[in-house]
């Protein structure tokens, strides 16, 4: 059975539709991008899968379960942002437990996925560290840690990497990847960037105005796009 399945999935903002028809399943362990210019709907798509926006019509399901009306956190995921606010009083590690100690977590276990994460983030010197002690690149992999500790079934991911600079970025897509093969969870990842989508994706799904226009697997898209705009987007050759 499908992890996430959008079905026919609209959206509007008052009169402008920005999400057409969305309709995909997405397997579980499935590491899935969708990519696309600024503006096509990516992250509004996210969203709705998240229950942070509301969607107009059309039907999304978390495995088995409908959960058009389902409240964020009652769904199974975890969400990492471009520009996500770490708590400022707070240290990297405590930034780490606090999801976690909210949800009634033992201070062994807490401290086991806590120093687990920071060591695959590299942040295991910057336990103790503010928010405000740590480069941009640390307080993202912050916020990279804290939905890893919680070990949800979905990870959803909007830009987690765009405000690394390209060094970084490069091995954070490695981590990333490696993360998920350990970690086992369905990774929603929402980029623009083509070589982020090609180099990480098992399949993905390249979006123009809110409309899908392919999904398959990287050497699919490249030996076969769709339509001249897939081909322009991912640089294949046609
Ligand atoms: P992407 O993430 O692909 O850059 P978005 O999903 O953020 O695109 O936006 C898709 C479209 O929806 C854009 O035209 C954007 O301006 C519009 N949009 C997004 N959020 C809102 C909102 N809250 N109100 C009105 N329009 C919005
Ligand atoms: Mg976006």
């Amino acid at each position: 059975m499908a992890k996430v399945s959008l079905r026919h999935v609209y959206k509007s903002f008052g009169d402008v539709r920005v999400v057409k028809d969305f309709n995909l399943e997405i397997e579980d362990r499935e590491f899935i991008v969708f990519v696309g210019p600024s503006g096509c709907g990516k992250s509004t798509t996210l969203r709705m899968i998240a229950g942070l926006e509301e969607i107009t019509e059309g039907e999304i399901y978390i495995g088995d379960r409908l959960v058009n009306h389902v409240a964020p956190k009652d769904r199974d995921i975890a969400m990492v942002f471009q520009n996500y606010a770490l708590y400022p009083h707070m240290n990297v590690y405590e930034n780490m437990a606090f999801g976690l100690k909210l949800r009634k977590f033992s201070k062994a276990e807490i401290d086991k996925r806590v120093k687990e994460a920071a060591n695959i983030l590299g942040l295991s010197n910057l336990l103790g560290r503010k928010p405000k002690e740590l480069s941009g690149g640390q307080r993202q992999r912050v916020a990279l840690g804290r939905a890893i500790v919680r070990n949800p079934a979905v990870f959803l991911m909007d830009e987690p990497l765009s405000n690394l600079d390209a060094k970084l970025r490069a091995s954070m897509r490695t981590e990333l990847s490696k993360l998920q093969e350990r970690l086992q969870t369905t990774t929603i990842y929402v980029t623009h960037d083509q070589v982020e989508a090609m180099t990480m994706g098992d399949r993905i799904v390249v979006m123009k105005d809110g409309v899908i226009q392919q999904v398959a697997p990287p050497q699919e898209l490249y030996d076969h796009p769709a339509n001249l705009f897939v081909a322009g987007f991912i640089g294949s050759p046609t």
